[in-house]
């Protein structure tokens, strides 16, 4: 896959994070889409500046570059508070959490990405935090070992995950608020790049725009790097406006699909169907056919490609449907059905 369209952002080089902060918004008003989740968090937010209290700890989950870092800061600044940072992997002793939590002031928010990746020690740590704003924190070893106990601040834990399934039960649970994020519909996406187009100072037709909403894969971390190269396009190929006839080019030569299907979901699409007939096949089988880790396709391709009807999952295995073999130009094999019709 091109590491520019990395829905992930896993493989950004600092450039690149730069480029995705400047086109972050940066209150509710500003961001699209989503709109249940954001009318539940303005209530949520209002609620608990009208009681001065800290909001609730928020479980954002969906797959990656749909705004689950951003709505996080958007909370904050909504808010009035300050953000800390970090991510689940990250986080590997006590002392690294307590120095965390021991920076929040009251009402701050901490926020961390990639949850289901903390470990053990460090979840249980975060309980007692999160229920009773207080930490019991072990110091020196041997005869000298020692707990003490910090109390915290009230703040709100904001966690961020791909991988809801991997979350522990207990975790889960200690989440007041929970709220799923999907893919967007092509008009929000349109509005969107004509956004992030504004910032960047680059003119844009509404046919460029909604062609590049049509193939970025409902993401917007991939609409906003799609537009950034056909940026490119339209300035070096182009007169340096995005019309439909230079997103068009910039897309085919990014090898972006007329379904804003990348290489990586054309190989799987490909594997199913040309190495195993169309499925049943389980996922470690196709993610070493096509030389990915198992987990990236389950929370970047998977979802997308049974979002829009080209696979299935079934208790079997993966399958691909006939609008992936006729994606393929190849003729679907008689449903089961048929054969009894
Ligand atoms: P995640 O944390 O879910 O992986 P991010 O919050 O980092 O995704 O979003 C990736 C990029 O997409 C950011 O540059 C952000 O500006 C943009 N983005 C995400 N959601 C929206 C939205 N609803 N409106 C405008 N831009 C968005």
């Amino acid at each position: 896959m091109n590491e520019h369209l990395d829905p992930s952002g896993t493989n950004f080089s600092e450039e690149e994070r730069h480029f995705e902060n400047s086109l972050r918004p940066d209150s509710l008003q500003n961001f699209s889409g989503q709109e249940k989740v954001v009318e539940n968090l303005k209530v949520f937010i209002q609620a608990a500046k009208l009681r001065s209290e800290a909001l609730d700890h928020v479980l954002l989950h969906g797959p990656p570059g749909l705004g689950k870092t951003t709505l996080s800061h958007i909370i904050s600044n909504e808010l009035g508070s300050n953000m800390v940072m970090s991510s689940g992997p990250v986080l590997e002793k006590p002392g690294d959490l307590a120095g965390l939590l021991t920076k929040l002031g009251e009402g701050d928010v901490l926020f961390i990405d990639e949850i289901h990746r903390l470990n053990n020690v460090i979840e249980e740590y975060l309980y007692s935090a999160m229920e009773d704003y207080r930490i019991d924190i072990m110091i020196d070893s041997g005869p000298n070992a020692r707990s003490i106990q910090l109390s915290l601040h009230p703040f709100t834990l904001i966690g961020a995950t791909t991988r809801m399934g991997l979350m522990t039960a207990p975790m889960r649970a200690r989440f007041g608020i929970s709220c799923l994020l999907n893919y967007y519909d092509y008009p929000t996406l349109e509005g969107i790049i004509k956004r992030s187009a504004g910032i960047l100072e680059v003119p844009i037709h509404d046919e460029g725009a909604a062609e590049i909403a049509r193939r970025s894969r409902g993401t917007p971390r991939i609409a906003n790097a799609l537009l950034r190269r056909v940026r490119d396009f339209a300035q070096i190929k182009g007169n340096g406006t995005i019309d439909l006839a230079i997103a068009q080019y910039g897309l085919e030569a990014l090898n972006v699909d007329d379904n804003g299907l990348d290489e990586m979901d054309n190989r799987i699409l490909q594997a199913i169907i040309h190495k195993f007939n169309g499925g049943p096949v389980g996922l470690s089988t196709i993610a070493t056919a096509v030389g990915e880790e198992s987990g990236t396709i389950e929370e970047v391709h998977e979802p997308y490609l049974i979002m829009q009807g080209f696979i299935q999952r079934t208790a079997r295995g993966r399958e691909a449907t006939p609008k992936a073999f006729r994606h393929l130009g190849k003729v679907p094999p008689p449903s089961d059905s048929n054969l009894f019709t």
